[in-house]
């Protein structure tokens, strides 16, 4: 689960982060009031979109040399002006995609003078598998580009779960960010706190991008990217009231709601299996035959007939999706389930698209004969490989 930027801001501030003051706004009537309430005489308006870029993105309906998705103010007036231009419109940026995502939110903050821009994230490193900082000189853009271009300048530094961060490595941290006085004391300060919120709420992401140095010397997090382990997320309520559905995808959404593991993905192949490793497998399989998945489905193990019906329906309702495999392999998935489901959700949904049906393991001949009768034009497939090669064809002669 991701949140949005100002709620990031708010729960790293309440571990002690040092955050700018700032006030969410939903419609362009409560900028004026957002604005006095801060300082001024420097203003940020900040697009709330759960994507990165919004600096450098582009508003669709605005001419090409309209300003992008955060704006710096002078005035009052300024920020009223900017928000009646932000709020509604379609912001497209490296990270949403052409379609753009709409802006509903905005964030109004009291605007830092800047010195520098760093970089600074916490992650979960698999390869070592600690919880690890990577920071870098090279704020405020793109870390892929600076990954890219020059690795030199990104370090990284696990952290030993026993001791936390340690002053040895805030003092390494400080290094790499090239900090010193006070800009230093508070990195002291800051590197620990952040692992304290990344740890303690299970966060799976933080990342502060730009991490600043004020032109007093002192540090800020200026922009805050959040995103949660969804499988801790039953020990954090208050984070999951943060959750803004309207952000997330429609067809993922319906799928939690069946507690059916299920990501969607920009193929033409719809894939419905089930075990994660299967899943998986069948996805390279698919791209070995030279198609993309539509989707990552993991129907479990013991899923009902509704469950197999239900997801069935969101693999169809995607737009993208000109063939369907169902690739079951029973074991504690019964395969009659899974054909009775698939038969129920085409019976309701019609199907438009070729199906290609493997069944292996408990009731096959039984999961194999439902299909049969129910008259449906599905293809039958013996194996993994048999399966992958024929839904290829068949949408590749669609
Ligand atoms: P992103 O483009 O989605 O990553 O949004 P950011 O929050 O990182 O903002 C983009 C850029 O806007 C930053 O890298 C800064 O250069 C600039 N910016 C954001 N807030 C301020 C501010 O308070 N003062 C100044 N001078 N620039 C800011
Ligand atoms: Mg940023």
């Amino acid at each position: 689960m991701n949140i949005h930027e100002y709620q990031a801001k708010q729960v790293l501030k309440g571990f002690g982060a040092p955050v700018a003051d700032g006030v969410p706004v939903f419609r362009a009537s409560e900028a004026e009031a957002a604005a006095n309430k801060l300082p001024g005489p420097l203003y940020v308006v900040k697009s709330q979109i759960h994507a990165g870029g919004r600096g450098k993105g582009k508003f669709k309906e605005l001419p090409a040399d309209a300003k992008g998705g955060v704006r710096l103010a002078k005035s009052v007036a300024e920020v009223v002006a900017n928000a009646n231009e932000m709020l509604g419109n379609t912001l497209v940026t490296k990270q949403t995609g052409p379609a753009g995502k709409q802006v509903n939110r905005l964030y109004i903050e009291d605007g830092a003078d800047i010195e520098r821009e760093l970089y600074l994230s916490i992650l979960v490193d698999r390869s070592v598998g600690r919880v690890a900082f990577v920071v870098s000189t090279e704020g405020g853009m793109d870390i892929e580009t600076v990954a890219h271009d020059t690795p030199e300048k990104i370090v990284t530094l696990a952290i030993d779960p026993e001791k936390g961060v340690t002053a040895q490595d805030a003092g390494k941290l400080n290094a790499a960010l090239n900090l010193s006085g006070n800009a230093a004391k508070d990195g002291e300060k800051l590197f620990p706190l952040l692992y304290d919120a990344f740890t303690t709420k299970d966060m799976s992401l933080l990342e502060v991008n730009p991490l600043i140095v004020m032109k007093n010397g002192h540090l800020r997090v200026l922009d805050a990217k959040v995103s949660f382990d969804n499988n801790a997320l039953f020990r954090h309520p208050d984070m999951v009231e943060l959750r803004d559905t309207t952000e997330e995808d429609a067809k993922e959404i319906e799928a939690s709601k069946y507690d059916l593991a299920y990501v969607a993905l920009d193929g033409n192949i719809g894939c419905m299996v089930n075990g994660a490793g299967l899943a998986m497998a069948t996805m390279d399989i698919i791209k070995l035959y030279g198609e993309e998945p539509a989707n990552f489905l993991d129907v479990g193990g013991g899923a009902s007939k509704e469950k197999v019906t239900a997801a069935f329906k969101i693999i169809t309702a995607d737009p993208n999706v000109r063939g369907i495999l169902v690739n079951i392999f029973g074991g504690i998935m019964k395969c009659d389930v899974i054909a009775e489901g698939v038969v129920a959700a085409v019976k309701e949904v019609g199907l438009k698209v070729p199906l290609v049906v493997r069944l292996e393991g408990t009731n096959v001949e039984l999961g194999k004969r439902i299909i049969r009768e129910s008259g449906l034009n599905v293809t039958p497939a013996d194996d993994l490989d048999d399966a992958a090669q024929k839904i290829v064809q068949a949408v590749k002669g669609n």
